[in-house]
């Protein structure tokens, strides 16, 4: 029967330069005979001298390896033979062109074209390079600086945002004059100021299912700087989509991780990973939980470095592999992320093959997942629209004047209790709700509040699913009672 067989790049050229060849077998051990028959000069690299299967070459039938199974066993019509060769060198570059340097950029990047591994070919490799950033907040700034400072020849930014004041403990591109200031244009100075070489593409919008594709073909490498699971679901489905790599970082507290999602070059898709994400609410995001500053620039930089790796083929890419760091224990450890064969987006029988409704899918509502930059989540500023469920600070003030009969309840963390607080609020932590509800009255108004409104927003739906029928939500939380009623509360 016919079983087709894949090459990798490195054998190709024993192989006719063949990326598939197709044999009559019907067991491993014929094929591959079959395709020693045809091509001789594999033989060589596939077996060594008493005709056993190199160790270093690895046979699998679609996605099982073969020694985990008899060579013999018989193989289904249609079935697919992969060798993959343990490679030293990692990758082949993923930019095939060069463009020459001119001699002041040969001055500027010195350092980089005596290092062995760069040289002038892998710097002319760079300056060829687009690479797109999603995002420039916390990730996104010291990729951004690194990467233009290296040589990177073209960087797209997608970013909407303006910076605010409480970006700056981490979002080293943007300075304190820049508060205010759109996000691209505050990005766009500093790269340029650090190299004038750098050719800068600004997208100003948010990356939905409509404009993902349009904006990601255009570029080599994608680098994905947000933390809200539905940007991450979207550009892991694009770049399989597209056949991009997929650089990934993600940050909380003192924790950081990173991987390389790259399916068509052999590794893993974020999928493969988390097929699904987290119900909302279940994993607080950092404009909740809070996030060291110098771990973005420490996975942020194992990014940038990952990107440069890929750009000049060069190293073992971060792929299947995922790497996680603690800060407080100092410890890197890392982990294996196998390729799904069932992955629904890049496994064998796809069952998403165009862009979905990611809000909906991460069970979202529209509005809830604004951010790109990454922890500007809740820190956005939304339009405030009240909801049914919803009062305003002007409505809770004037109910507190009147001596209204309410419990004011705080559902944000300790931490942020030794903040600041409305004076007289009953603390009860959000992830603490479920096992502590009952302290609730029922026969009594409940006016819930937390930073912005987003997690007051889940706690009075929680309430009401649990037979409370009199709650309401404080639309836009304390941040929004100290700019309208109370300027001596501080805001975070
Ligand atoms: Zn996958």
């Amino acid at each position: 029967m016919a079983i087709t067989i894949t090459i990798p790049t490195a054998l190709r050229r024993f192989a006719d330069n063949q990326s598939r060849v197709e044999v009559n077998a019907s067991t491993v051990a014929e094929a591959l005979e079959a395709l020693t028959r045809g091509y001789p000069q594999l033989r060589a690299h596939l077996y060594d001298a008493d005709g056993k299967l190199r160790n270093f070459v690895r046979i699998y039938v679609n996605a099982d390896d073969v020694r985990s199974r008899d060579a013999q066993a018989p193989l289904q019509d249609g079935d697919e033979i992969s060798i993959v060769p343990s490679i030293a060198g990692g990758l082949d570059p993923i930019i095939p062109h060069r463009v020459k340097l001119t001699n002041e950029e040969i001055k500027r990047y010195s350092r980089h074209l005596i290092l062995p591994e760069v040289g002038v070919e892998g710097q002319e490799r760079l300056k060829a390079a687009k690479v797109l950033l999603i995002g420039s907040g916390g990730l996104g700034s010291p990729l951004a600086l690194y990467l233009t400072a290296a040589g990177v020849g073209t960087i797209g930014m997608v970013e909407f945002d303006t910076v605010d004041f409480s970006n700056l403990q981490r979002q080293i591109l943007h300075f304190t004059p820049d508060v205010g200031k759109p996000k691209l244009k505050s990005a766009e100075e500093k790269l340029k100021a650090i190299n004038p070489n750098l050719r800068f593409i600004p997208h100003p919008v948010k990356l939905t299912s409509d404009n993902a594709l349009d904006i990601i073909k255009d570029y080599d490498v994608v680098i994905d700087g947000t933390d809200n699971f539905p940007t991450r679901y979207l550009v892991n489905d694009a770049c399989v989509m597209l056949k991009k790599p997929n650089v990934y970082g993600s940050i909380f507290r003192w924790e950081g991780m990173a991987s390389v999602f790259a399916p068509h070059l052999g590794g893993p898709c974020y999928r493969c990973w988390y097929p699904e994400p987290p119900p909302p609410g279940m994993v607080p995001s950092c404009a909740e939980g809070g996030v060291l500053g110098v771990i973005c620039g420490i996975i942020g930089n194992i990014q940038a470095n990952e990107a440069v790796k890929l750009i000049i083929g060069k190293g073992k890419p971060l792929m299947g592999r995922l790497l996680r760091f603690d800060a407080m224990e100092m410890s890197f450890r890392e982990y294996k992320i196998p390729r799904d064969p069932n992955c629904p987006v890049c496994g064998k029988n796809p069952t998403i093959t165009k862009l979905i409704d990611y809000l909906e899918f991460c069970g979202l509502g529209r509005g809830e997942a604004e951010g790109t930059s990454g922890d500007s989540i809740v820190e956005q500023k939304k339009q405030e629209q009240l909801g049914p469920d919803d009062i305003s600070v002007e409505q809770l003030k004037a109910m507190r004047d009147a001596g209204e009969d309410f419990l004011l309840v705080d559902v944000r963390n300790p931490d942020e209790f030794a903040i600041c607080t409305i004076e007289g609020s009953y603390k009860l932590p959000l992830p603490e709700l479920p096992q502590r509800y009952r302290e609730l009255p029922k026969d009594k108004l409940i006016v819930v509040h937390c930073k912005s409104g987003g997690r007051s927003a889940r706690a009075v739906q929680f309430l009401k699913q649990q037979g409370y029928t009199k709650v309401k939500n404080v639309a836009g939380g304390i941040n929004a009672w100290a700019e309208r009623i109370d300027p001596s509360v501080p805001q975070y």
